[in-house]
């Protein structure tokens, strides 16, 4: 059953044999890291792979050599793999470019392409309007011969950079400006990351990606919206080039998302600005960086199933994403006390210690149980301790009681206060009140996370925020909305030992916080990052 309107169509022309095998691509420029938009398009190409039993390719659009490089390729792979998915060829438009030259030969000599001497200022004047026709170029009635001869000497390094171009020859009052006499080829001289400095002429993304689409035998090339105006020329370079069974082109709505910068010369920007650390930062919307940060691939894969395929563009908002993050790590993540701002408890009462055992997620009993020790002298959060508690607060008060996760309940004693701020509490626990005790039904509204002071390990949370402030009274432009404080570093919170023992790169539910990585163990200091805070804004 098709779910969307790409499916729909790929259905209807398996149903008339159109296709004896569905092909897909995803065709990034390496120009950069892929971010979570690019996921999108992964999800929908490798998606209808996986759904219609057929390929994707991976296919780098490599035709801007001084823009690229080998370090963005092996990011892009490295992305691909991680959210689970795997191409069947992984091709580069710059394998194609001596294929792609003899097809526009092939469109010379059939009198559809010319070499044109205006520079790229006139070529843009003479282009016209939506509501005016544009004008023909000069050169644009050169003979085959003189067009091939030119041609071959714009390959052979007879021209400079720039000063010669070879053009469609289509029509240049077509009320579509893509088809007034586009360029297809240019004279560049630039290192190309993949081909070296074999070609100093490059054809342009609009004659490549059909080429490149042709060749490797897609069926379906799909792409964003803004290629839809694009879709007459693809259609007339396979035409013209002569395929046969030739791929089409269907658009879908790219992904936007509330405060989330979504392309890649605008993250590079930060990234060479020293706003962010690098493009794999965990504030990033790379997915490097949300993978750094702790972000499920699945998760993201979710959230792009939610998202769904739309053909008119919106913007999501973030809350959606954190929700399907939070949904995921809600079901796998094992649960851990800490402590941000400890507060020292001393429980006058108890001598020694002992082990209590606590649930790793009660959402999968398979999890099991690790150990927490309980002594005299343990912390909670100083935010759950009030002398003047406000209304419903439903913690530590003097004079009342709370109930320790997992364990005990506890009574207020007294505490001691210095300068205004609490430095201690002194309290007693109720024997037995534990899970399966006698006393355990006694009646208590707060549960409060705690850590073990004989035994607690050091955290350093790196919480992180929104790169992007809200737009306000007309404030659109990134860099006038940069957050100051989408990293806040907090030292100095306490953990329990259990953390340290898992391995670098794990998640967890620190109780009535958040989800944070395990992200470096730094001796017995630990660093973490926030992945996501526990409470839902998402409103389905
Ligand atoms: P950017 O502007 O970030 O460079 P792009 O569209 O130029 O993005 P490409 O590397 O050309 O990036 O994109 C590879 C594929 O991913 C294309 O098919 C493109 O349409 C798709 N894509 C890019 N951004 C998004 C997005 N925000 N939502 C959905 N698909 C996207
Ligand atoms: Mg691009």
């Amino acid at each position: 059953m098709a779910t969307n309107f790409i499916e729909n169509v790929i259905e209807n022309d398996i149903a008339e044999g159109k296709h004896k095998e569905i092909i897909t691509r995803f065709p990034p420029e390496p120009n950069g890291y892929l971010h979570i938009g690019h996921a999108k398009s992964l999800c929908i190409n490798f998606g209808i792979k996986a759904k219609y039993n057929g390929k994707c390719n991976l296919r780098f659009d490599d035709t801007n050599p001084t823009k690229e490089d080998v370090e963005y390729v092996d990011s892009i792979k490295e992305d691909i793999k991680w959210l689970g998915f795997e191409w069947d060829n992984e091709c580069f438009a710059s394998d194609y470019f001596e294929e792609t030259y003899e097809y526009a030969e092939k469109l010379i000599k059939k009198g559809l392409a010319y070499v044109c001497d205006l520079s790229a200022e006139e070529i843009r004047l003479t282009r016209g309007t939506l509501t005016e026709p544009g004008k023909e170029s000069p050169y644009r009635n050169r003979s085959v011969e003189e067009n091939l001869e030119l041609f071959r000497g714009m390959r052979a390094g007879l021209y400079p950079d720039g000063s010669k171009v070879l053009r469609a020859k289509i029509d240049m009052s077509s009320s579509n400006l893509n088809m007034r006499d586009p360029v297809i080829y240019r004279v560049l001289r630039a290192h190309h990351h993949h081909t070296g400095d074999k070609w100093l002429i490059y054809p342009m993304y609009d004659f490549a990606h059909p080429i490149g689409d042709a060749i490797e035998k897609v069926t379906h090339s799909i792409c964003t919206l803004e290629f839809e105006d694009h879709r007459p020329l693809y259609d007339w370079v396979t035409e013209n080039c002569g395929f046969e069974n030739p791929p089409h082109q269907y658009e879908f709505a790219r992904l936007n998302i509330k405060n989330t910068i979504m392309s890649k010369r605008y993250l590079k920007k930060l990234v060479e600005s020293g706003i962010v650390e690098g493009w794999d930062d965990p504030r990033m919307p790379t997915l490097s960086g949300m993978r750094k940060r702790g972000y499920p691939a699945e998760a993201i894969k979710n959230f792009c199933a939610t998202v769904g395929v739309a053909k008119a563009n919106s913007e999501v908002d973030p809350a959606v994403l954190e929700h399907c993050v939070r949904d995921y790590l809600n079901e796998k993540a094992n649960r851990v006390m800490v402590v941000e701002n400890p507060l020292k408890v001393i429980i006058e009462n108890m001598s020694g210690e002992e082990d209590i055992e606590v649930e790793n997620n009660p959402n999968m009993p398979e999890s099991g149980t690790h150990k927490v020790k309980f002594g005299r002298e343990i912390y909670i959060d100083k935010t759950d301790f009030a002398v003047n508690p406000p209304p419903k607060y439903h913690r530590l008060v003097p004079g009342g009681m709370v109930r320790l996760k997992g364990a005990y309940i506890l009574k207020y004693v007294s505490h001691k206060e210095e300068n205004g701020e609490v430095t201690e509490v002194r309290c007693e626990y109720i024997e037995d009140s534990a899970k399966g005790g006698v006393n355990a039904g006694i009646k208590v509204k707060g549960v409060v996370q705690w850590v073990n002071a004989s035994d607690a390990v050091k955290l350093t949370l790196n919480k992180y925020y929104s790169l992007l402030l809200d737009e306000k009274d007309g404030v659109k432009e990134f860099d006038e909305r940069i957050n100051p404080e989408s990293l806040v570093v907090v030292k100095g919170a306490l953990g329990e030992p259990y953390l340290a023992e898992n391995e670098e790169g794990e998640q967890f539910q620190f109780m009535r916080s958040g989800y944070y990585k395990l992200a470096e163990k730094r001796g017995k200091d630990l660093l973490c990052y926030l992945i996501v805070g526990l409470k839902d804004t998402f409103n389905r």
